[in-house]
């Protein structure tokens, strides 16, 4: 019998993932898989429930995997905050990390790309942010990072309107004290009213996500006018009853899509290097959704 040997074979892909609960309809490895594909990497990315309790152990095993990096979503992106050695200035500002990357050295560095993904949907649709006045709706962790990037990118007024007081002002001040942007919380009692000049209506609240893709904010969408830039962060479903309403009253309309593929595209290139094929990443997507 002839035995056989494998020379210089590599069948170790380096991994990377997203921890969180819920995560089973989370696109963003599909997304990523298509990315490393096109660009010839052996990388692989996993989608792994890791439920309330079990972010520490799930952190440790992310390091004896020798993972390269990992994405985290709902609940974990505060907790993982203790696991980083270094964070970027957003995320420290933001006080949340989404994308961990695994150094060289073995140290955790923390980056937030939520807000960096969304302020690149705007420049891709053309929309700058510099001197724009902004009505943020939702002050949780998407609206945190929205609120800061939108500032940092040069918005001159954010409008943060949020049921929750204490979250609604606290990143009222966050940004006010962290950027040039002038900022100011508005409690959301009854139909929201956009403030007067508002350019860019955002909604960062999690109302239309699927399974109850029917709702819709509570707002006075008679506040919304022509020439006005209206944006969800809701990618499933894609169109949102949100968006139909402001596109009814004329207002230019960007879905959450743009800010998933833009957000995956950075973390790519934060963990792999390679510049991210992002026309197979956002074709992938599209298809994942039927759009
Ligand atoms: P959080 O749980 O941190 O925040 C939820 C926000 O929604 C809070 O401000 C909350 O207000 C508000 N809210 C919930 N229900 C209502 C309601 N009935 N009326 C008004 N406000 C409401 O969630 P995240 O910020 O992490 O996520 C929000 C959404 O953003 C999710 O749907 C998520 O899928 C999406 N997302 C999209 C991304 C993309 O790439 N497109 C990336 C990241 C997230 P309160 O504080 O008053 O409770």
């Amino acid at each position: 019998m002839r035995g056989g040997f494998i020379v210089d074979k590599n069948y170790r892909a380096e991994l990377v993932g997203v921890l969180g609960d819920p995560v089973d309809g989370n696109p963003t490895g599909v997304m990523e898989e298509a990315g490393f594909a096109e660009a010839g990497l052996n990388w692989r990315y996993i989608t792994v429930k890791v439920l309330p309790g079990d972010l520490d152990a799930a952190m440790a095993g992310m390091k004896a995997f020798n993972m390269r990096g990992v994405n985290l979503t709902m609940p974990h992106k505060i907790d993982v905050l203790k696991h980083m050695d270094a964070l970027s200035e957003a995320a420290r500002v933001i006080g949340a990390v989404n994308t961990v990357v695994r150094r060289e050295d073995g140290t955790l560095f923390g980056e937030n790309t939520d807000g960096k993904g969304f302020v690149q949907s705007l420049r891709d649709a053309g929309v700058e942010l510099a001197g724009k006045r902004i009505c943020l709706l939702g002050a949780g962790g998407a609206a945190r990072s929205i609120g800061v990037e939108c500032a940092l990118a040069g918005a001159s007024r954010v409008a943060v309107i949020n049921r929750n007081v204490e979250r609604g002002a606290a990143l009222a001040e966050v940004i006010g004290k962290n950027t040039r942007a002038e900022a100011e919380y508005i409690p959301w009692v009854g139909p929201a009213k956009l403030p007067e000049g508002t350019d860019i209506l955002i909604n960062a609240t999690c109302v239309g996500l699927h399974p109850h893709g029917d709702e819709c904010p509570d707002v006075d969408f008679g506040g919304v006018r022509p020439g006005m830039v209206a944006c969800d962060v809701i990618f499933n479903p894609v169109d949102t009853p949100f968006l139909r309403a402001c596109a009814a009253r004329g207002a230019r309309t960007i879905d959450g899509l743009g800010m998933l593929v833009n957000q995956g595209c950075i973390n790519f290139e934060l963990w792999t290097g390679v510049k991210a094929p992002r026309d197979a990443m956002y074709a992938t997507l599209k298809a994942e959704f039927g759009v």
